[in-house]
């Protein structure tokens, strides 16, 4: 008898899960598992606001996808994927053509602009760990340049970060503490540096605990951070963005950096695929099927999934991502017996916002909690995602250890 093939695109917190997991419910011959993934590493996106900062070097938020998986039960092929062809049955890549009996999507998120014009052209993203480096290299050169310049153009110095959300803040978090280094390193002043969060919503950190919220807009306005709220970015150009701050009142900001972290959407691939989609994301089905195809599941931030308690849907994020990853497995472990699919009920553990190195927002378990303490808990959940997928070696390795 053929064994079952079960192919899964994106080597994320999602896919990953889901292979780490596959490898353990199904027996050593249940199934031929392929993972297909952009690059021969996984990167943590939850950590690359700090490597966009340059507080953390970008090998440190990756590791390679061999070390993690057993090539015993798993064949790796690193290839970009270009098509799915869910009623073929087929994957295209820049490395071959893919067939499968079980499909899992987790091709994670891409920058959404709105169509704001210039975004996409003069704005950078946190987007991947390359995205990332280029953030951090883009910042250090207008640094140099302004030092070494004979007419200095200030500017320059004047990073601007669309969105004020839960990466931009985590952004800011970073970048104010890096600023001083960097001026150090760099013969700046301090003073002739701006960062302003420019956001469109009337709130920072929207759904989050107010008390937090302004404990947080307190810390990094202490640090320098300006904040700019209500005010929508409506146009990039290579030198700034156009503010709108009243009915017809327009404000430029020149800056050397421009960083766009206000929306994520799904892979576009999903957009051409023929799944129904909302912005790239699928709508699942309960057990995480795509609509009207038994044979393919979604996985982490292509996947939308509402929240029957408030009627929205639930953020994307790599808590969930994981959780999903671990209920596909059994999910498809089922399919291959025969027997019924279980629903996904996320069971969510907290939210802990960073603010640099040693200072952090968050609700744990229900708790409030801030600072160092915070800070604390956010160094735990990310050894914890790296302990769910690599164990304690990998943990030893990658983790995060600075913790006083
Ligand atoms: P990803 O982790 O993005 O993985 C997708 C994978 O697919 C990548 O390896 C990519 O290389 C690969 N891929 C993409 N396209 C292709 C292709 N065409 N061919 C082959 N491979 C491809 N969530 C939290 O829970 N807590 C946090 O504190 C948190 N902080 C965040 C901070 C930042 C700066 C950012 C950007 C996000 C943060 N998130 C956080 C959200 C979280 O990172 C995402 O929800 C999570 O990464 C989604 O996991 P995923 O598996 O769907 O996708």
């Amino acid at each position: 008898v053929k064994r079952p093939s079960i192919l899964v695109l994106g080597a994320g917190y999602g896919g990953l899960t889901t292979v780490v997991n596959l490898q353990k419910v199904l027996g050593t011959d249940g199934a031929d598992i392929t993972l297909i993934n952009k690059n021969e590493y996984h990167y943590e996106s939850t950590w690359l606001h700090e490597a966009a900062a340059g507080t953390l070097l970008p090998e440190q938020v990756r590791y390679d996808i061999k070390d993690v998986i057993d090539s015993v039960k798993t064949k790796f092929v690193q290839a970009t994927v270009e098509a799915i062809d869910v009623k073929g049955k087929k994957v295209t890549t820049d490395n071959g053509v893919f067939t499968y009996d079980y499909l899992v999507i987790g091709l994670g998120f891409e920058g959404e602009t709105f169509g704001i014009p210039g975004l996409d052209k003069y704005a950078l993203s946190i987007a991947n760990v390359k995205a990332a480096r280029y953030i951090r290299e883009h910042i250090e050169f207008q640094f140099a340049n302004w030092s070494a310049e004979e007419e200095k153009d200030d500017s320059r110095l004047t990073i601007v970060v669309g969105g004020a959300g839960f990466t931009g803040i985590e952004f800011l978090g970073e970048l104010a503490n890096r600023v001083p280094e960097l001026c150090k390193e760099y013969d700046v002043p301090r003073e002739k540096v701006r960062v302003v969060c420019v956001e469109a919503a009337p709130m920072v950190l929207p759904g989050f605990d107010p008390e937090l919220v302004s404990y947080a807009v307190g810390k990094l306005e202490s640090k320098g951070i300006e904040f700019s709220i209500g005010t929508p970015v409506v146009e990039a150009t290579p030198e700034g963005v156009n503010i709108k701050k009243g009915d017809d009142k327009f404000e430029f900001i020149k800056a050397g950096t421009v960083v766009w972290a206000a929306g994520v959407r799904g892979s576009k691939l999903i957009e051409e695929s023929g799944i129904e989609n909302m912005r790239a994301r699928v709508k699942v089905e309960p057990d995480l099927r795509a609509p009207g195809f038994s044979d393919v599941f979604i996985v982490g931030d292509c996947a939308l999934m509402i929240n029957e308690e408030t009627n929205r849907p639930y953020p994307p994020t790599a808590q969930i991502a994981m959780q999903q990853g671990e209920t596909i497995a059994k999910n498809i472990n089922s399919l291959i017996k025969g027997e019924d699919t279980m629903p996904f009920v996320p069971d969510l553990k907290g939210t802990v916002c960073s603010l640099g190195e040693d200072d952090a927002i968050g609700v744990v378990f229900g708790k409030k909690i801030t600072g160092k303490r915070a800070s604390f808990m956010k160094k735990m959940i990310d050894n914890r995602a790296l302990l769910l997928v690599g164990g304690p070696g990998l943990v030893m390795k990658k983790g995060k250890f600075n913790v006083l």
